[in-house]
């Protein structure tokens, strides 16, 4: 207890939506959980389909340019849970890793001011306590696998 993993990279990269392994959602392939994430942000279906195949960085910029979900503010949460449930379902050696990290804390430690899936921890940020949405995301999933 009281061990904490709190930057996703290294041997915990796996943790992060960047890293590279394929995931199927609703007939889509997608080679990282940022990529299927930012698919699902479209508000049409067949705008999905263009984020299969590619990298994470590409797909997060692609994300920027779509006509979002009108819900989206109030249903990303639960598409950030299905989809990480996915990639640890459909990948056991991922899965096997995150059951590895134990009772670790998991915290998206990041320097780029993400305060709602992660905790940023640059001089400007300090005083906030990041919400640590993702880290609670691959908790909650360990506990229950
Ligand atoms: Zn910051």
């Amino acid at each position: 207890m009281g061990n904490k993993i709190s930057r996703f990279r290294g041997n915990y990269e796996f943790l992060s939506n960047f890293y590279p392994c394929t995931i199927s959602v609703d007939n889509l392939i997608f080679l990282s959980s940022e990529a299927a994430f930012q698919a699902f942000k479209c508000a049409l279906a067949g705008e999905r389909e263009q984020f299969q195949y590619l990298d994470a960085v590409k797909a997060k910029k692609k994300g920027r340019q779509v006509l979002l979900k009108p819900d989206w503010e109030f249903v990303r949460l639960d598409v950030m849970s299905k989809i990480v449930r996915l990639k640890f379902e459909q990948n056991p050696q991922l899965r096997e890793k995150l059951l590895a990290t134990g009772s670790a804390e998991l915290i998206e430690g990041n320097s780029w001011h993400d305060n709602f899936w992660g905790d940023c921890d640059c001089p400007k940020c300090q005083k906030i306590t990041g919400q640590n949405h993702l880290g609670k995301i691959l908790m909650k999933l360990r506990d229950s696998i």
